[in-house]
């Protein structure tokens, strides 16, 4: 199958389709090599590195709409890290977990962390979706905005539970999904997914009361290692600076992105934007005999990452036939382990790109089913 070759009239201009790490525009590339002498290779505690974290933090504030008082907050080791800060000093005592795929279940093992109370972890199998529950004792409330190992999107809707914080894995969504910023107190993510930079930082947009709580926390007498200190992350992101060294390649093609975004028309710009290029694919899905949307509800299809099942085609075969002609990183998540393709619709990601894409599946399929 990977002999095939696909016409060059049908190939999308950029063939990069995966779900994180996702395409890097040139745009953003040339802001990499404009900032190749100014930035890269100078120290992250002198003005060039501080005001481009400043302007990071305050692009990062309008183009989620953050309320006033709500901070951007930042720090290095993506949101894997970020899990385990959360369990140092964001749960009090006790947290819950929506669990329906690969990352809202590593938050809940995070959280088994033995200072804790075991979490209540609410699971729905793969390709569906479960929502949070008010329990007594329950002190943060967790789920991915999007499950980018599923391709579910789960409303963000704070939960009516007194004291309780709502805190939002963004990871696949920030910037692609347009939400209320008021309804979550953290709304965490790493930059390599919808907003096309690298890995390697974390950042979360929070509300007075989160930080009220990471304050007290750490003011506590719970050991908190100062790597996974968020109020640490707090202190130094106040100061527009991480407390150890960040990937400043990270934040220039963060910082080119988010002023490109917001330049387009921001949130609700790239919302429609992802809900265009994803709708051509769930509605191709269903009009197509062997191929159907994985995930059965429409209400939960996520709009930046597609998952379509095949039935009676080799989805790999496909996948491998695509590679071999530029289209790279349609495969399913790793562990999921279903006859599928997996596409990532971020906001980098052209329409007519996913229109090319699926010119080039019907051709592959045609060509060797
Ligand atoms: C990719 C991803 C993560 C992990 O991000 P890292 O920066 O690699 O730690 C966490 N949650 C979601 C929803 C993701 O898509």
């Amino acid at each position: 199958m990977t002999d095939l070759v696909i016409p060059a009239h049908l190939l999308p201009a950029d063939g990069r389709f995966g779900c994180g790490p996702s395409r890097v525009r040139q745009g953003q590339v040339d802001a990499l090599v404009a900032a190749s002498r100014t930035l890269l290779g100078t120290s992250h505690r002198q003005a060039p590195v501080r005001s481009l974290v400043g302007s990071v933090r305050r692009g990062l504030a309008e183009l989620l709409g953050a309320p006033e008082g709500w901070e951007v907050v930042l720090g290095n080791g993506g949101s894997t890290a970020f899990w385990d800060a959360a369990a140092f000093g964001l749960i009090e005592r006790r947290s819950q977990h929506c669990a329906y795929g690969e990352f809202g279940a590593k938050f809940a093992k995070a959280a088994g962390a033995p200072w804790l109370s075991a979490p209540d972890v609410r699971t729905a199998p793969a390709g569906a979706a479960v929502g949070p529950e008010p329990v007594d004792g329950v002190d943060v409330y967790a789920w991915p905005h999007n499950e980018t190992s599923t391709g579910v999107a789960a409303p963000v809707r704070r939960v009516a539970a007194e004291g309780a914080l709502t805190v939002v894995d963004a990871t696949s969504a920030a910037g692609g999904i347009a939400f209320d910023a008021a309804e979550a107190d953290v709304y965490y993510f790493a930059p390599q997914k919808n907003l096309g930079s690298d890995g390697g930082l974390w950042f979360a947009l929070c509300s007075p009361a989160a930080l009220e709580r990471v304050a007290r926390i750490a003011a506590s007498d719970r050991f908190i290692p100062e790597f996974l200190s968020l109020q640490a992350a707090v202190d130094n992101s106040r100061l527009e600076q991480t407390l150890n060294t960040p990937a400043l390649s990270t934040l220039v093609l963060l910082d080119a992105q988010l002023r490109w975004m917001l330049e387009q028309g921001g949130l609700a710009w790239a919302a429609e934007r992802t809900r265009t290029s994803s709708a051509l694919l769930y509605d191709w899905a269903e009009a197509t005999p062997w191929a159907q949307p994985f995930v059965t509800a429409p209400e939960d299809r996520s709009p930046v990452v597609v998952t379509i099942d095949f039935d009676g085609v080799d989805a790999a075969g496909v996948a491998a036939a695509l590679r071999a002609n530029g289209i790279v990183d349609t495969e399913p998540y790793r562990k999921l382990g279903r006859n599928q393709l997996r596409i990532g619709t971020f906001a980098s990601v052209d329409p007519d790109d996913v229109a090319s894409l699926i010119a080039c599946i019907e051709h592959v399929v045609e060509r060797t089913a």
